[in-house]
């Protein structure tokens, strides 16, 4: 990875080797990406109608970016590979496609980006559940009383809170029994393990680069392409039409009509680049060799006194993927995170992460308190949020890194921090009451 050694400043003035607990949110370049990129760039040139050499050379990197995507995750022959920003636009694009009304069957415990989109339409929520059985029956059951009968099951491939790796295949099996198709939300699995939609029967998937060592603004959606044909397109513009009159417009085929615009050549260049490395590197190995580092993470918390780590399902035996959200008591998760950043130069992520009915219940915020923070977020003020903090892995990580982590968890809930910090109630952030640490010079991070 780009970057993996860096070393970065704390407050004893002390430089560290920066370690990156964050993969879960973006992760790093991986080096044959940034290689492909180099290699592109100077070939880099609009797609599809130049007419040059270079034109044609962009376009088959481009149209060669798709097919290594679409195999990377296994689709059938004739699925359509749609390259969009990330994941949250693939679905979004996918519920703008659909017809008005569509019934859709998801879950309390999706990150926004796999639950917002579908307030559009009509849809219908399975409870939180205590193990991956439950949810299947959870869902046999929504999809058996269903009247009209649900079109659409949308849930998480893995979670993005608690590094659960959901029964996508079964799940697929169930929806089709009862006449609906699959959409996962691929944004953590598909980093982490093999993903076969054929196989699985995953009619849709959405995925993202920047969390697949290709953090260059490309992602993609993969699915059917006979349901895709009359979709309303996401956007609509230049290079998504057949033909434009003043009063008309006949759309293209996908994969054109929903990729209206000039597209992010070189972001599509680097996720297939990605996506032709992991494939290299074999999908099995990597998930075998994350399964360790995460076994090493998730059981080295347990070492830490007052550290409580949340989980949507305790009592299963689940698959995993190398996510670990946790609190510890007496410190809020700005604070922490602030802390473990300062004085230990450990990234990782606080808050809700996206997933406030899931966090939030995992919490057990009371519904009084989050209807308060509801309305006083409504009347312009900025109270004091819940959350915990976050550390997941990739495929940079090390055992060492992993240390790092339960080293400083421990020696924060042991002895405390060793600076004093302040809190800014205007980002609920906190900031050390002294900070000599000189940023590096990095363009325009300084100005
Ligand atoms: N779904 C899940 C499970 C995620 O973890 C994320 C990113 N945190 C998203 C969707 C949204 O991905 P993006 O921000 O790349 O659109």
């Amino acid at each position: 990875m780009l970057g993996a050694d860096t070393d970065v400043p704390c407050l004893d003035g002390r430089m560290r080797r920066y370690v990156n607990l964050d993969n879960a949110a973006s992760t790093p370049v991986m080096a044959e990406v940034w290689d492909a990129v180099e290699a592109f760039v100077p070939w880099y040139s609009a797609v599809h109608r130049g007419s040059g050499l270079k034109s044609q050379v962009a376009t088959a990197a481009f149209e060669g970016a798709r097919e290594v995507v679409g195999r990377f995750v296994g689709s059938r022959a004739g699925d359509a590979v749609l390259f969009v920003r990330n994941t949250t636009e693939a679905i979004n694009l996918l519920s703008a496609a659909l017809p008005p009304g569509t019934r859709v069957l998801s879950s309390a415990a999706e990150h926004h980006a796999n639950m917002l989109p579908w307030r559009r339409h009509q849809v219908q929520l399975l409870p939180f559940t205590r193990s991956p059985e439950e949810l299947c029956t959870a869902c046999e059951r929504a999809l058996g009383a269903a009247r009209p009968r649900i079109d659409l099951v949308a849930v998480t491939g893995a979670s993005n809170v608690t590094g659960e790796v959901w029964p996508v295949g079964e799940l697929a099996g169930l929806a089709h029994r009862y006449g609906a198709e699959l959409l996962v939300d691929a944004a953590q699995l598909a980093p982490h393990r093999p993903i076969d939609m054929a196989g699985a029967g995953i009619d849709y998937l959405a995925l993202s680069g920047h969390k697949l060592y290709a953090p260059f603004g490309a992602g993609a959606l993969v699915g059917r392409s006979a349901r895709l044909r009359d979709g309303e397109p996401l956007l609509h513009g230049g290079g998504a039409i057949k033909l434009v009159t003043l009063e008309d417009v006949v759309w293209a085929d996908a994969p054109d009509r929903y990729e209206a615009g000039s597209p992010n050549v070189v972001g599509v260049v680097a996720l297939g680049a990605a996506c032709r490395r992991l494939l290299e590197l074999g999908m099995d190995a990597i998930a075998e060799h994350e399964r360790r580092l995460s076994g090493r993470l998730w059981h080295g918390l347990r070492s830490t006194p007052g550290l409580r780590r949340l989980t949507l399902w305790p009592e299963a035996v689940v698959d995993r993927v190398g996510v670990a959200t946790f609190t510890l008591d007496g410190y809020r998760h700005p604070l922490l995170a602030a802390i473990l950043s300062a004085e230990h130069a450990i990234g990782v992520r606080h808050g809700c992460f996206c997933a406030h009915p899931l966090v939030t219940r995992m919490l057990g915020v009371p519904d009084a308190e989050a209807d308060r923070l509801r309305d006083e977020l409504r009347a312009g003020r900025s109270p004091a949020l819940p959350g915990a903090v976050r550390a997941s892995i990739g495929l940079g990580t090390t055992p060492a890194d992993i240390d790092r982590l339960i080293d400083a968890l421990g020696e924060i809930a042991r002895s405390g921090p060793r600076s004093r910090y302040a809190h800014v109630a205007e980002f609920d952030e906190y900031q050390p009451v002294k900070d000599p640490r000189v940023w590096p010079d990095v363009p325009l991070a300084g100005d």
